[in-house]
């Protein structure tokens, strides 16, 4: 009998520099600083990559967009979600639920969670209620704390929709 859910984990950290937007679950937060990347190094949506593969056995996000490829520099990480996604729904699955963290020292990213939940909600096209962000500092020490770098991890449920079996 095929298997009915599945989890999966995924954990990513960029650098910080100057200048800013910070971008984050694909909105542009006011702030000095910039995730550093190939892409638009959108630390929580590539954790999300990352735990939705992890979750349907397709691998990792640097196999599918990786860092070589000149067609990835400056993308747009909410292209990427979309992307995977469709796949991952094509192969019969639907969300059970994701939740994620954001390790960040500065902004607080409190006011900005609303509309990060529901650009990702349009993104993926599910409820926004089946996704939760939630952000911690990094009281000061460490990559986070000293403001060197924001770091973000996401555990993803996966709920098998037919009755096929799981590739
Ligand atoms: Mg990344």
């Amino acid at each position: 009998m095929a298997q009915t859910f599945r989890v999966g984990l995924g954990t990513d950290l960029h650098r910080l520099v100057e200048p800013g937007p910070l971008i984050l679950g694909n909105i542009a937060i006011p702030f000095e600083k910039h995730a550093l990347g190939h892409s638009d190094a959108d630390a929580l949506i590539h954790a999300m990559i990352d735990a939705i593969l992890g979750a349907s056995g397709g691998g990792d996000i640097g196999q599918l967009f990786p860092d070589t490829d000149e067609a990835n520099r400056g993308r747009d990480s909410g292209e990427m979600l979309s992307i995977v996604w469709g796949r991952v729904r094509a192969q019969g699955w639907a969300l059970g639920n994701v939740d994620c963290v954001v390790h960040l020292q500065r902004p607080k990213l409190a006011p900005y969670i609303p509309r990060m939940v529901e650009r990702l909600s349009e993104l993926m096209a599910v409820p926004p209620e089946t996704i939760s962000i939630k952000a911690k500092t990094g009281e000061g020490i460490g990559l986070v704390g000293r403001e060197e770098a924001v770091a973000a991890e996401c555990v993803v449920l996966l709920v098998r929709e037919t009755d096929s079996s799981c590739q």
